[in-house]
């Protein structure tokens, strides 16, 4: 690759998504201010410019090889919080963990997040990410009562709820503009606290089982998260085996009279480990060491444990407590499968958590949540229906082909694959998984005529 850079232009670096598996270079600009981000789009690089946050998409949307990719963590002030209308104005280049860190001691969470805080606004608007609380909260978008988007033409538009520049933008993965500004409403809580259940579930029957009550998130009760992280070398009758975790906001009523909490509930300190050597091994040691981390979860997780309090980042996002966690697969990287079947094919479901249990991959446990509604996004991934996640170390014997078998199944069922997570999936494939697709290329076509819009994903699904 460092040859390759040489070779390209000096101006170009090496970039990658999160999984780390198809780095591309590019010219990278990080731009402190929107006529900045404005006058980086007019100098017309003929392979096209891209917006990117934290580059935590795992796949190539956040790519844009030989091209201009614009950094936008320059862009990240808070520039307006109305704590009695619950909303905020903030720059598409803020972190959600700095929102979280500037807000929660205001008592105000954000209504999405997804499994790492280390997601920009804009990157969540891109993705319409979804959060463990899905079937009561939506995505992302759901909470965005506007965007300030730089379009391709040179114009800063306001896309409101309700319009197709909306509904193209959120989940459109930087193909309709670059987002300047997001203004999100938020959720108010009361304590930094989850109050969580646990329990282990035997096997893949009794888990079904378990989450065929109804969905989490009653009217009017605050969102309840769902998680069931599943053990990947449980085989046999084993197979299925997870850790199952239901949690809730914490009132403030529900902390013990002595407990610390009382005292500052809504303190947020989340716990960061120290960052790993650059790589763990990637050799054998390093895949069984994987794989036994699952099951050493589902031994160390409570039989049954209710209403335990914990904090927020250690249950909806642990993986964040390690920097760099995306190095534990060795310098190959990984390759994520993110797929979401609909309600009523659980049984293409529970055959794909078997054929993944049947190869016995070394991986950290697969996590299975639900979904609610479908929000507006045309290419927004969550449906009606199962979301099932699994990082699988590159390089596995026979995986491309075992990966294009399990897209037939979710095809087969009406479902579809992840797109912030994706750098494989084929072309044809997605046109059938997002029906709204010939609608967000004709928007496109209108929008950005002269592609200026660009990025490795959409060179490879021809967007
Ligand atoms: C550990 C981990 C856990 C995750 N868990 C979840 C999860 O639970 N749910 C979920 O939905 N996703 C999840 N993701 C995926 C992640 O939330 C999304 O990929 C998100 O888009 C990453 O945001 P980012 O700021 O890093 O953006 P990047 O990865 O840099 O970019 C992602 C996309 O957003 C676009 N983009 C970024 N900024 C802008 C902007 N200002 N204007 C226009 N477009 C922009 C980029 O062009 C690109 O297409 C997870 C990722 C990781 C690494």
């Amino acid at each position: 690759m460092a040859v390759e850079t040489r070779v390209l232009d000096d101006d170009c670096v090496p970039i990658s998504g999160w999984a780390r598996t198809s780095p591309t270079l590019a010219r990278v600009r990080r731009p402190r201010g929107s006529a900045e981000v404005a006058a980086a789009l007019r100098t017309g690089d003929p392979r096209g410019a891209l917006a990117r946050g934290l580059g935590r998409a795992y796949g190539d949307a956040a790519q844009n090889a030989g091209g201009t990719v614009l950094d936008m963590t320059g862009l990240a002030r808070i520039l307006a919080f109305d704590a009695a209308a619950g909303l905020v104005v903030c720059e598409a280049g803020i972190s959600l963990h700095r929102l979280m860190t500037a807000l929660l001691p205001r008592g105000f969470f954000l209504p999405v997040t997804p499994a790492t805080r280390y997601v920009t606004a804009g990157g969540a608007v891109a993705a319409d990410v979804h959060g463990a609380n899905h079937p009561g909260a939506g995505s992302f978008a759901r909470h965005v009562v506007a965007l300030d988007l730089l379009t391709p033409d040179g114009e800063v538009r306001t896309a409101l709820p309700g319009t197709p520049l909306f509904d193209a933008t959120t989940g459109g993965l930087g193909l309709t503009g670059i987002v300047l500004t997001v203004t999100l409403r938020l959720l108010r809580v009361e304590t930094s606290l989850l109050s969580v259940d646990t329990e282990r579930v035997r096997h893949l029957d009794e888990l079904m089982a378990r989450l065929a009550v109804a969905p989490p998130g009653r009217e009017g009760a605050p969102p309840a998260y769902e998680i069931a992280r599943i053990d990947p070398l449980a085989r046999g009758a084993a197979t299925g085996r997870a850790v199952l975790i239901r949690a809730r906001h914490a009132p403030y009523a529900a902390l013990p009279r002595r407990h610390p909490a009382r005292r500052a509930p809504l303190a947020f300190r989340p716990v960061t480990l120290p960052a790993p050597s650059p790589y763990v091994p990637g050799g054998l040691l390093g895949r069984t060491a994987l794989g036994l981390a699952g099951a050493l979860r589902y031994g160390a997780a409570p039989r049954r444990s209710t209403g335990r309090l914990r904090p927020l980042s250690a249950v909806l996002h642990p993986l964040d407590a390690l920097p760099h966690g995306n190095r534990l697969y060795g310098p190959g990287g990984f390759v994520p499968y993110r797929c979401a079947v609909p309600y009523g094919q659980e049984e293409t479901l529970c055959r794909i958590v078997r054929r993944i249990a049947a190869r016995r991959f070394p991986a950290l446990p697969a996590v299975l949540t639900r979904f609610g509604d479908a929000g507006p996004g045309w290419l927004s991934y969550p449906l009606p229906g199962w979301s099932l996640g699994i990082d699988l170390p590159a390089g596995l014997p026979g995986l491309p082909a075992f990966l294009d078998a399990l897209d037939e199944e979710v095809l087969g069922a009406g479902g579809r694959v992840q797109l912030a997570a994706d750098s494989r999936v084929r072309p044809g494939a997605v046109a059938a998984m997002y029906p709204r697709l010939a609608d967000f290329r004709a928007l496109r076509a209108a929008l950005d005529p002269g592609a200026v819009l660009r990025s490795d994903l959409s060179r490879r699904l021809a967007f």
